[in-house]
């Protein structure tokens, strides 16, 4: 069965997309720990990071660099922290989180409840940000 992501990339099912090329997606998570918590993936399906090729590795951080550039700019935070991790959804991701103190990207916080309507705007912000 499809991953839940491969499901986003197929827009099977809805997610508010910051950015997209031929192999990579970028998108809100639904459940952030800030504001403009994004998930990066290759579009290929492949459950642990580091089992894609190195191609693929190399090009999903360079995309992710991207888009931690739109929301260093949109966000305004010290930093933006990458993690890793989870066992969650087997589709390779990295998580973008914006962060101005270490505790922002613990992910034993609780998660923030952010409307569709601010998710969607933070991802207009995204895009614009990436546009220019
Ligand atoms: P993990 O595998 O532990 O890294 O967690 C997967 C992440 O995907 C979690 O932060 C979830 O909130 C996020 N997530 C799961 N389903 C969706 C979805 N449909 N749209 C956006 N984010 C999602």
């Amino acid at each position: 069965m499809a991953s839940i992501f491969s499901r986003i990339v197929k827009r099977e099912i809805p997610a508010h997309i910051v950015a997209e090329d031929d192999r990579f997606l970028a998108f809100l998570d639904i459940n952030p720990l800030t504001k403009g918590h994004t998930l990066v993936i290759p579009k290929a399906e492949v459950d642990y990071i580091y089992d894609l090729d190195d191609e693929t590795l190399s090009g999903l951080h360079l995309f992710a660099k991207k888009i931690a550039g739109a929301l260093k700019k949109v966000t305004a935070c010290n930093r933006v922290a990458v993690a890793v991790l989870g066992l969650e959804v087997p589709h390779a991701h990295i998580h973008l989180i914006p962060m101005n103190q270490m505790s922002d990207a613990n992910f034993s916080n609780p998660k923030l409840k952010l409307s569709g309507e601010e998710l969607s705007s933070i991802a207009t912000s995204l895009r614009q940000a990436l546009s220019q």
